[in-house]
């Protein structure tokens, strides 16, 4: 998914922003049924944006007070005959209680901007229930995604974007109108049917963040338990020396950059499985597995939240000499070289190994910031394709390799010395580099020109095993024609 998808309207449905045919409709009288928070915001939004507005409440008196002095607040049947378009702003166990409404409300448009509690709650939508009391009205489905508090701070603030749908084009227009006067981007969602999906939408929870943070739930768990024997269990069976200090800062920052790193990897990985399957079938056009597509999908929330692993880890970083534990520790070592008389404990190949260690990481750190501020809709909608897809493929590609060298200049010799085996465990970072490691090798291979060419005819829509038409120039110099396969 590229970065500009989140741009465009969700569904990928019409936007009816900018549309012509939508004129301006202020001044209208729009009727709100309902006085508790949403009807109070609404009536609050349309005022400002130049709206008459008459509110239908079933104790006027008390309520009046909430609402501004310009809007009308009296009894919901009077309301009602004052106009023809009414928002319902009143939850759909409440819908039946508007039955004696029926006779005034013949003919008016009703807005469910009705949510429910839980995804598919109940068997229609509220929107094709409130039509199925009201039949001689025309339901829109329309601003339930806008909340209160977006309602009274202005469209500036939170999602501008205003789904709608009715199976009357004329009452959809003129809801979508009223949403353009106050601000908000209508999107044309199609037909009442749409109506259950659209009361769907506020009560999912980050869909597209789940797959992405259970991995990276996942991999944190997986690290820190491994980091945990051998920086804290391990001493304490081994040398009974009590490293529990450890848990809530260093362990956590070795496991971070592991997160981090493997996470950036992922980021890549399904792109390389993608090519071997491309370059096994010799063709484009079959479907990558389920798995797979919903891999490359989020691979952008992957990106992400390997950025945020590498960030906590920068922070945690630069707290480390912060630690009491720290500086008892370079105390010691001080007191330690005093009474062995060392003067000189310079240690050259370490000075450098550090150097190029942090040196790389910031290199890597930075790089990883701009492929987040690049995957942001703003900004991915100011590149072209080709800025775009430099910066998240080539740049990313290049923070990936630099992160190995941070990591493998981190872990310098450590993979042969056998005292860093803890219970024979392999130094974590060791770990770390299989799946990167796997990813630049891939992508060195497919860089080779005879790959690289056979991979790029695929993409182009060559296919293995095509049959193409071929002319031949026949001996006595006439052409004759057939058929071969296009893999020969
Ligand atoms: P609320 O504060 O509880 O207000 C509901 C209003 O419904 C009451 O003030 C009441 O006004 C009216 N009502 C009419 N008949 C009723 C009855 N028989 N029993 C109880 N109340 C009755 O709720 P709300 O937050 O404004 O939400 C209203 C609708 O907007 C809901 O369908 C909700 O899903 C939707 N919505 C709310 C938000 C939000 O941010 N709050 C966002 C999107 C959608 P009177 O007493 O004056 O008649």
């Amino acid at each position: 998914m590229s970065g500009g998808d989140m741009a465009k309207p969700l569904l990928g449905h019409q936007s009816m922003e900018g549309d012509p045919s939508i004129t301006p409709a202020a001044g209208r009288t729009i009727g709100v049924l309902g006085s508790g928070d949403f009807a109070r915001s609404l009536a609050i939004r349309l005022v400002c944006s130049g709206f008459k507005v008459v509110v239908g409440s079933r104790n006027p008196k008390r309520k009046a007070g909430l609402f501004p002095s310009a809007a009308e607040v009296t009894f919901q049947a009077d309301a009602v005959k004052k106009t023809d378009v009414i928002f319902v702003a009143v939850f759909r166990e409440h819908y039946s209680t508007l039955c004696d409404l029926a006779d005034v409300l013949v003919g008016k448009i009703l807005v469910d901007v009705s949510n429910n509690t839980e995804i598919n709650h109940h068997k229609e939508s509220n929107a094709e229930y409130l039509a199925s009391l009201f039949p001689a009205c025309t339901v829109v489905k329309g601003f339930n995604m806008v909340s209160a508090w977006t309602l009274q701070s202005g469209a500036r603030d939170g999602n501008k974007q205003v789904l709608i749908c009715s199976n009357n084009q004329e009452a959809k227009r003129t809801v979508a109108e009223i949403a353009q006067v106050m601000g908000f981007t209508p999107v044309d969602m199609g037909c009442m049917s749409s109506a259950c999906e659209i009361e769907n939408i506020p009560l999912r929870l980050l869909p597209a963040w789940k797959i992405p943070i259970f991995l990276a739930l996942g991999l944190f768990l997986c690290f820190f338990t491994y980091n945990l024997i051998r920086q804290v269990i391990h001493p304490y069976i081994r040398e009974q020396k009590n490293k529990l200090y450890k848990i809530p800062i260093e362990v956590v920052n070795t496991t971070l950059p592991c997160v981090a790193y493997v996470m950036l990897s992922l980021v890549y990985l399904p792109g390389v499985l993608a090519a071997c399957s491309q370059l096994y079938y010799g063709t484009k056009y079959r479907r990558f597995p389920d798995w797979l597509d919903q891999w490359l999908q989020h691979r952008k929330q992957i990106g992400l939240l390997s950025f945020f692993c590498a960030a906590l880890h920068a922070v945690y970083s630069l707290c480390l000499p912060m630690r009491r534990s720290h500086r008892y520790q370079l105390i010691e070592t001080a007191v330690k070289q005093a009474v062995e008389k060392k003067m000189n404990i310079w240690v050259e190949e370490e000075v450098w190994r550090m150097e190029i260690y942090i040196s790389v990481g910031i290199i890597a750190l930075g790089l990883l910031s701009l492929l987040a501020i690049t995957s942001l809709p703003s900004i991915a909608n100011s590149l072209n394709w080709r800025e775009f897809s430099f910066i998240q493929s080539t740049l990313g590609f290049i923070a990936l390799v630099i992160s190995t060298l941070h990591t493998l200049t981190y872990g310098w010799s450590r993979a042969f010395d056998e005292n860093q085996y803890k219970f024979y465990l392999p130094p974590t970072y060791t770990l770390t580099l299989l799946v990167p490691c796997t990813v630049i090798l891939a992508k060195v291979i497919f860089s080779l020109p005879c790959i690289q060419q056979r991979l790029l005819r695929i993409r182009r829509g060559w296919e293995k095993g095509r049959y193409v038409k071929f002319v031949l120039p026949s001996a006595t110099g006439e052409y004759s024609s057939g058929e071969t396969s296009s893999n020969v």
